[in-house]
């Protein structure tokens, strides 16, 4: 169900459900909250985030006499006192069905049997949701470096965006303690094994954590990790919001996308590290099997890669900075 605002004066077209601008989390109100405040005007049944923004809400009353009585009072410009005196936008939203997806849309797979990539693994539920929140607060415990549109934190060494490299002589020390207990977690996958490129004995000793924070809407560009960076398996822990990851590769021109959960793991070896370019779209709303799927107020990916001591020795030399000068990772 996707609700938008009801056009016209006055609030618009009646209905038991209110959308309300200048409320959410994004602003200090939590949804929680929000259901609180409207409930002295009858039984709220949700609270939903209108958008990605996090400041705009939908409160969907049992009934249209609550929707109604709440305008009444709130309706104005007048500072709400349930709210702390915050000044809320009121006006009726309708529901309606969902946009259709694009038509150039992708299948999205669910599974990596389903997505057919060699060397892509996805393990569901990693983590459990209390891990999940713990690993949340610690990294929101710890210094941002904020990009462009993004924010990130690095572990280990020092991811150079410049380069696409990082600089082995310059490391940040060991991985801090916070991630030991998913790094045995991942040191005893049964999955994970090490492949033809390996450095020997890397498959499970992973020394470089990069931490990135998504906004909704904001992705990242195709690109394939650089080849003489990193060896061994690349892995990607997603948390809090989920997204679609698409990979392509140019001979022969191919396209596949997956939908990453939170609390899943994607593990990329072989053709699906050095072979295809992975990326996530910009967009805020991705189609899921004819479902719109809203990504999160936020995604963070936590990703776990391996410093390469010697050159890559893979067999795509075309992509190959270590064999032809190949610029696959710029
Ligand atoms: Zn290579």
């Amino acid at each position: 169900m996707r609700f938008v605002r009801s056009g016209g004066d006055g609030g618009g077209e009646e209905s038991a459900n209110l959308y309300v601008a200048n409320c959410g989390p994004a602003v200090g109100v939590a949804l929680a909250e929000v259901a609180a405040a409207f409930g002295v005007f009858g039984e709220v049944a949700a609270v939903h985030p209108a958008d990605g923004s996090g400041s705009r809400v939908v409160v969907c009353f049992a009934d249209a006499s609550s929707s109604r009585a709440a305008m009444a009072a709130w309706g104005g410009t007048a500072p709400c006192p349930a709210l702390g005196g915050r000044a809320l936008h009121l006006r009726y939203s309708v529901s309606r069905p969902p946009s259709p997806p694009p038509p150039d849309a992708l299948s999205v797979a669910l599974d990596a049997e389903e997505l057919a990539l060699p060397g892509l693994l996805l393990a569901k539920d990693f983590i459990t949701p209390d891990e999940e929140t713990e690993l949340l607060a610690e990294v929101d415990a710890r210094p941002w470096r904020r990009l462009a549109k993004r924010r990130v934190q690095h572990y280990g060494h020092v991811f150079m965006y410049e380069t696409r490299n990082v600089d082995p002589s310059l490391p940040l020390g060991d991985l801090p303690a916070f991630l030991s207990n998913l790094l045995l977690r991942i040191a005893s996958f049964a999955q994970l094994s090490a492949e033809e490129d390996d450095e020997a004995g890397t498959a499970r000793v992973f020394d470089q954590v990069t931490v990135n924070e998504y906004p909704p809407g904001v992705g990242i560009s195709p690109h394939i990790d650089t080849h003489s960076a990193f060896t061994g398996p690349i892995l990607s822990l997603s948390l809090a919001g989920p997204c679609v990851m698409e990979f392509r590769q140019h001979s022969p021109p191919a396209r596949k996308a997956i939908f990453l959960p939170p609390r899943s793991l994607l593990v990329m070896s072989g053709d699906a590290r050095y072979a295809w370019h992975h990326y996530i779209p910009h967009h805020k709303v991705d189609f899921v099997r004819g479902e719109a799927v809203r990504r999160g107020a936020r995604r963070v990916s936590v990703t776990f890669r391996k410093v390469r001591s010697g050159p890559c020795r893979c067999r795509h030399h075309q992509l190959c900075d270590s064999q032809s000068g190949g610029s696959a990772g710029r």
